[in-house]
């Protein structure tokens, strides 16, 4: 099942998405673990997507593109994956229906009072990717898989986070009327627990665990 979460920065899309697919064996695809990465190694991407993501804006939507198109070609994509961030404007939406089928959209939908606070309290471990909460590690500054010290993403300090909401309702948020007029979107309440969420969504995929 070739599937989308959709919703704005901080919904969960990410770690919502790494427990489906582990749960239904398919590769998450997202394209914010895969730009950061491009900036991690300093790849031609990576030094066109930097200032975008800092300034908590959208890459540009041929640069998107391009590496999503290229990724869905990759063998372990033939059974399914789930798209973790892309498509984010109308135009990816377009873009993507003429390369790849798409079978169900998942919304992960949040208010933004939530995301503010989910957003500006994250911390990541730069070597893993897990993410944490500060309300949760009672002063802990290490990540408890590999003892790296957490950081926070650039892109989660106060004045970004206000940014991409705005950049989300307007760019992206016109995406959940472009899936349901086709007839695959789904709504989860995304601001419910983490197993709530999870089992939410593996019901609305008829996916059994
Ligand atoms: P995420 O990890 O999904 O929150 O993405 C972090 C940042 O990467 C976003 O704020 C954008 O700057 C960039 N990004 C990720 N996915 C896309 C996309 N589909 N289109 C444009 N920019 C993206």
């Amino acid at each position: 099942m070739n599937i989308i979460f959709l919703g704005p920065p901080g919904a969960g899309k990410g770690t919502q998405a790494q427990i489906v697919c582990a749960n239904l064996g398919i590769p998450q695809i997202s394209t914010g673990d895969m730009l950061r990465s491009a900036i991690a190694h300093q790849t031609e991407t990576g030094l066109k997507a930097k200032s975008y993501m800092d300034a908590g804006q959208l890459v540009p939507d041929a640069v998107v593109i391009a590496i999503v198109k290229e990724r869905l070609t990759d063998v372990d994509c033939k059974n399914g994956y789930v798209l973790d961030g892309f498509p984010r404007t109308v135009e990816q939406a377009q873009a993507l229906a003429v390369f790849a089928g798409i079978d169900k959209v998942v919304n992960i939908a949040v208010q933004d009072e939530v995301l503010v606070k989910r957003l500006s309290g994250r911390r990541v471990c730069p070597a893993c990717g897990a993410t944490y909460h500060v309300a949760l590690l009672s002063g802990e500054t290490k990540c408890a898989a590999d003892g790296t010290t957490l950081i926070q993403r650039d892109d989660d300090k106060p004045e970004t986070v206000l940014n991409r909401l705005n950049v989300y309702h307007r760019q992206t948020a016109p995406l959940i009327d472009f899936y349901q007029r086709k007839g695959i979107l789904c709504v989860v309440d995304g601001s419910q627990g983490l197993e709530h969420v999870t089992t939410a969504i593996l019901d609305t995929l008829g996916a059994t665990r």
